[in-house]
């Protein structure tokens, strides 16, 4: 049978991508290997997803046993790994009910129709508002990227859902002139992802919170990406100590595996009744035991707290690359996700900077042009770590 290449993809996909020229085809921990056996540290994370590393002996585990079992029912039937999943979920956070979805996206969809139901069910027709910020990111769906404050995601889309509005992010004044009663909900990233990797004040979070209180609007989170351990707390707002209406998980949730969750109050969830909304593969059993074990191996104490300690190292190599380069403006982040912004010498070369990495055996990310973003897996060991900083150095050096 003819082995896929890379020149497949130009053949056979739509154009909305632009992968990488190899193929990966395995990784274990923190290293990939791709189609000619070139490895790579994987300091990427499948974009934030990785948290426990390739093909964890635990995950691999849970997968396979649930695989042998039962893989669909649909949500005619519930099925064991959802219940687990799902209360394991309300007792770790401030969460009282679940529903379980697909992807980022999908969770951020149902949470913004959850918050306009709640307001149909609970105020006049007029409060349907939402409130968002530049610079977001929450999905792709039309009403998520019309959430999102990023308006070359939504060009040529048109028309849009209508009723968000967008105020720049950390501007606690811009919200509170852009809000009034007919305010249903404020959607925000507590730390802004694809727009950065910037951290959102702690007044300003706060400030949030004040405001939908005054409004009996929904404070939703979005912690698609700074969730399930990534900053070093299970979630950013346990950091903050801000508490939403909603909150919404995927990415790491699954370590790889599809799956998202929206979490809310029982009396917020109560808008969400009967037949109102649902998924065919939410809850899906092979998504849930997965989720499960990660979430169960994730939220021990004393795995959080290596996070904050590898993230401290992470920080220091990171500063000392720096000194000695001195390519970066400002680094940034919350654990093991962070932030490095380009010096004007580098403007706008995020992209080269990420492809240099891959030619030195190292994946990163970008957040935009200015940023070259980390999001190792959380249980990264510290060798690998250095090793794989130490690649991106070389990739430095290359381009400087
Ligand atoms: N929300 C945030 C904060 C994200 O970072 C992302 C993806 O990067 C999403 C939502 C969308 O998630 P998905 O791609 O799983 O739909």
């Amino acid at each position: 049978m003819e082995r896929p290449d890379r020149s497949w993809f130009d053949a056979y996909m739509v154009p909305n991508y632009a992968p990488a020229e190899a193929v990966m085809v395995r990784g274990q921990g923190s290293r990939v290997w791709d189609q000619d056996g070139h490895e790579y540290i994987d300091l990427a994370g499948g974009i934030a997803v990785n948290a426990l590393g390739h093909a964890h002996p635990e995950l691999v585990a849970a997968l396979t046993d649930q695989a042998g079992k039962i893989w669909h029912l649909s949500n005619a039937y519930t099925n064991e790994p959802a219940l687990k999943l799902a209360r394991s979920l309300t007792e770790l956070t401030f969460a009282e009910r679940v529903f379980f979805a697909n992807s980022g996206g999908e969770a951020n969809e149902a949470a913004l129709k959850l918050a306009r139901k709640y307001a149909s069910d609970n105020h006049g027709p007029s409060k349907r508002r939402i409130l968002a910020f530049e610079k977001a990111f929450h999905g792709r769906t039309l009403f998520t990227v019309t959430a999102g404050g990023q308006p070359k995601y939504t060009e040529g889309f048109e028309p849009l859902p209508g009723g968000i509005h967008h105020v720049p992010f950390n501007d606690l004044e811009a919200v509170k002139r852009a809000v009034d009663d007919d305010t249903c909900a404020i959607i925000v990233e507590p730390i802004q992802g694809e727009g950065g990797l910037i951290p959102g004040d702690p007044s300003f979070i706060q400030g949030l919170r004040e405001i939908c209180d005054q409004l009996d609007a929904l404070l939703i989170f979005d912690e698609v990406q700074s969730g399930m351990g990534r900053t070093g707390d299970l979630y950013a707002y346990m950091g903050y100590g801000v508490v939403p209406d909603i909150l919404t998980t995927a990415k790491a949730l699954g370590g790889g595996f599809p799956v998202a969750a929206m979490l809310t109050t029982e009396r917020v969830s109560k808008s969400f009744g009967l037949g109102s909304h649902g998924s065919t593969y939410g809850g899906n059993p092979l998504a849930c035991a997965v989720a499960g074990r990660a979430l169960e191996l994730i939220s021990r104490p004393e795995f959080l707290t290596g996070v904050k300690q590898k993230a401290a190292v992470m920080f220091d190599e990171l500063e000392a690359l720096n000194s000695e380069l001195a390519v970066f403006s400002d680094i940034r982040g919350r654990g093991l996700w962070i932030g490095c912004e380009l010096n004007d010498h580098y403007r706008g070369r995020s992209k080269d900077f990420a492809a240099a990495a891959f030619r030195e055996g190292v994946m990163c990310l970008r957040a935009g042009t200015e940023v070259v973003r980390f999001a190792p897996a959380l249980n990264i060991d510290t060798e690998e770590l250095t090793e794989g900083l130490s690649r991106f150095g070389s990739a430095v050096r290359s381009l400087a």
